[in-house]
């Protein structure tokens, strides 16, 4: 069978090239002999590719040196919970701006652990926005702020961050890492889950400013401490060496290609081709507020419920797959990470001019 393009949220698609790449040294790599996950983590092969993934994110989020670069497990839903752990140490209490499913998870994990002020929220809105940071007073007593810049689930996307002043930022960045230009040294903490925008499910980034690192307590378990990570580089246990690898071979991509300039090009190229459509179209429509549309996420709907899953039904034929939106928001969403080339939201483009002639009345 071909490949089909994947519209899927997450784990997501990779570059063709990198899947090849992998293919190709699956069971010997270089003059090693073995497979990558045949590997200890300690041989130098392993830890050659280890220092090139995070040197390659270095380069291409401009990571400063006063920032570290964790790999680590348990997913961004982990950081629910690692970061409050971590951080919220001396008033136990930290802000939160609501705007989807990923921060009420953020909000239940941080109030078992300690005070969770939530300083402006769009859920009565079914999170269709976000809120307008200028008008946020934050808690001056507050550890940390937590936002979640690209909700996937509804398809927005921050246009600007919160003046947190002193207020270490904390930002879950799963699925917008590396689609665009940030600022890394506005943020305290940048976490993300690896199988939207990097690589394979099993890895984490988390890249965290070092001098947070002292808050970290060393009564933590000393899996879920930070500066037991930082210190021994994420080799303090086995680390995920296979995701790693492959998120290696993916900023390698990256880099190629002209490094996030010029994805976000393309990625706004790709938004573009698809919200263009929507917006004249008068059988599909946007589900959220335009001004702030996810580069990522593009979430929309036809006219009715039935239709939704018929386009789903037949875009499958045609080898789009995976464009039901998330159950919890319904609708449709086609999730276009960096690694989903511009022809595959052409094809989807054209089906949907197609799907609207043929059921629009
Ligand atoms: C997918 C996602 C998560 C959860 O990631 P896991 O790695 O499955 O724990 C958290 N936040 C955002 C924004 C996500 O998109």
């Amino acid at each position: 069978m071909a490949r089909v393009f994947n519209f899927s949220a997450g784990p997501a698609v990779l570059p063709e090239v990198v899947l090849k790449q992998a293919a190709l040294e699956m069971s010997e790599y270089q003059d090693y002999g073995m497979s990558v996950m045949e590997m200890s983590h300690r041989s130098r092969a392993y830890m050659d590719i280890h220092a090139e993934a995070s040197s390659l994110l270095r380069k291409l989020m401009n990571i400063p040196d006063d920032y570290a670069v964790l790999f680590l497990q348990g997913g961004a839903s982990l950081q629910f919970s690692m970061v409050p752990m971590n951080i919220m140490t001396s008033n136990k209490k930290f802000d939160i701006i609501n705007t989807g499913v990923w921060t009420q998870k953020a909000i239940v994990e941080g109030r078992k652990l300690g005070q969770v002020n939530v300083v402006a929220s769009s859920q009565e809105e079914g999170f269709s926005f976000i809120p307008d940071v200028d008008n946020i007073s934050f808690s001056h007593d507050a550890d940390y702020v937590h936002i979640c810049y690209n909700n996937t689930i509804y398809g927005t996307k921050y246009i600007k961050i919160p003046d947190t002043g002193n207020l270490p930022l904390v930002c879950d960045m799963s699925s917008c890492i590396l689609s665009e230009p940030y600022d890394v040294s506005k943020y305290g903490i940048i976490f993300a889950g690896a199988q939207k925008n990097i690589g394979p499910a099993g890895v984490t980034i988390v890249i965290i400013k070092k001098d947070l690192l002292s808050r970290s307590s060393d009564d933590l378990a000393t899996m879920l401490n930070y500066k037991v990570h930082a210190e021994s580089d994420s080799l303090y246990n086995t680390p995920p060496t296979y995701a790693i690898y492959i998120s290696m071979l993916v900023f390698r991509w990256l880099d190629s290609l002209g490094g996030v300039e010029e994805i976000y090009k393309l990625n706004k190229e790709k938004a573009s081709l698809l919200y263009d459509f929507i917006d004249n179209s008068s059988f599909f429509k946007g589900n959220v507020d335009k001004r702030y549309r996810s580069l990522m996420n593009v979430t929309f709907s036809t006219p009715s419920k039935d239709l939704d899953s018929l386009f789903v039904k037949e875009a499958e034929k045609h080898g789009l797959v995976n464009l039901a939106g998330h159950k919890s928001a319904g609708g449709l969403r086609a999730s276009i990470y960096n690694a989903m080339p511009v022809e595959g939201v052409r094809a989807l483009v054209d089906f949907m001019k197609d799907f609207e002639l043929k059921y629009s009345k």
